[in-house]
């Protein structure tokens, strides 16, 4: 029951509610370990299109091809799930911003050169953001606040025409806000987080 409440019956990947509980988890040890994180939201192109000339079960075949794409390709450590819809996320622990921009440029590419309905070709757009911290804010609104960006990244590359992966490159005013605070003390080794 526990493992069903995680997953998208659909692709068999994690779902929005794994994801948000597990990134919780990354942060904190991005934090703890001082390195960088690295997030990606993507979305298939015209997808309603797909539905409307090909079908429902021909749009939820593209969708499975695609979450089946995405967990064969990525490195051991990324965590992906279905955030919904026709939405995937992506996360990569310990990695910076330009190597998940070439990562997920070759994904893409990837899914234009595979996935088909038909004879149609599946396109899918990406926004990428950074962690930044800032020791101002608690780890939710941080962690709301790199979804955000990754989205407003996606809408980016939607309005540029689609078909590309969009980030705003960390700047070094903004690579000052991207080391961590350090932690505060555990009170006691038995309160410990348990990873
Ligand atoms: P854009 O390129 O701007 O992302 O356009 P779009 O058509 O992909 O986006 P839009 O949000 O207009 O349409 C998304 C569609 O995805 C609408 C919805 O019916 C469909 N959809 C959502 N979940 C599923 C699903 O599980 N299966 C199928 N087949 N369709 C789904
Ligand atoms: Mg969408
Ligand atoms: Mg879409």
């Amino acid at each position: 029951m526990q493992d069903l409440a995680f997953k998208d019956s659909l692709t068999g990947l994690n779902n929005r509610h794994f994801l948000k509980e597990r990134l919780g988890v990354e942060l904190s040890n991005a934090q703890r370990l001082h390195y960088p994180l690295s997030l990606a939201i993507m979305d298939v192109d015209h997808f309603k299109r797909i539905n409307d000339s090909y079908g429902h079960p021909a749009g939820d075949t593209v969708l499975r091809k695609l979450g089946l794409l995405l967990k064969t390709n990525v490195r051991k450590g990324t965590v992906v799930a279905r955030w919904g819809g026709e939405e995937f996320l992506a996360v990569f622990p310990n990695m910076e911003l330009t190597v998940v921009a070439m990562i997920m440029d070759r994904f893409r590419e990837k899914v234009e050169n595979t996935i088909r309905v038909e004879d149609r070709i599946v396109t899918i757009s990406a926004g990428l953001a950074q962690l930044r911290w800032d020791n101002g804010s608690s780890l939710e609104e941080i962690q709301a606040r790199l979804i955000e960006e990754a989205d407003q990244n996606l809408y980016t590359a939607k309005r540029n025409g689609r078909n590309q992966v969009h980030w705003q490159p960390v700047t070094s005013e903004s690579a000052a806000l991207n080391i961590p605070p350090v932690p505060a003390a555990q009170p006691s080794p038995s309160l410990s987080l348990p990873f």
